[in-house]
């Protein structure tokens, strides 16, 4: 008669555990149980006992991390546009002295069309923009109140 001897034995699989939370890897493990890497690959994928890898920690991290400065960049930016809101009269008159094609357009350049898109004379500002921003303070405060308007028709 054969023995058939079973290869993840309960002491085994609990020696598994252990090894897998400490942190050894799937070599080492399969060296100090006494079973083939792939059976520990095996057994673990069916514990559903997977490990994150540093570098997918570090990724995580780096996300997070980008995220939060984006929030910062945002609440920055509105702090901005609400001081040119209170700072300058509706009516003042946005003057695009240097006002660009499309081609010419940059980080460096407000980009609010002017006139029709498509007609003849059509260009953009070219005004320099508030701080990381693609209008001029003039074109926001438009940009602004063209969005009040729109809130307060639709409300
Ligand atoms: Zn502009």
């Amino acid at each position: 008669m054969i023995a058939i001897q079973e290869t993840w034995t309960p002491e085994r699989v609990d020696q598994l555990k252990i090894y897998f939370e400490a942190g050894l890897s799937c070599r080492d493990i399969a060296v100090n149980i006494g079973v083939s890497r792939n059976a520990v690959i095996g057994k673990l994928s069916r514990l559903n006992l997977t490990r994150t890898t540093p570098d997918e920690r570090r990724a995580r991290r780096k996300k997070s991390a980008a995220h939060a400065a984006q929030r910062a960049t945002a609440k920055q930016q509105l702090r901005l546009l609400q001081a040119v809101y209170e700072q300058e009269p509706d009516d003042a008159p946005i003057v695009s002295a240097n006002s660009c094609s499309l081609l010419e357009l940059s980080e460096q350049r407000c980009r609010w069309p002017i006139s029709t898109p498509g007609a003849d004379d059509f260009c953009f500002c070219g005004n320099t923009p508030l701080g990381g921003m693609p209008y001029c303070s003039g074109h926001y405060r438009l940009a602004y109140q063209a969005g009040s308007r729109q809130r307060a028709m639709r409300g």
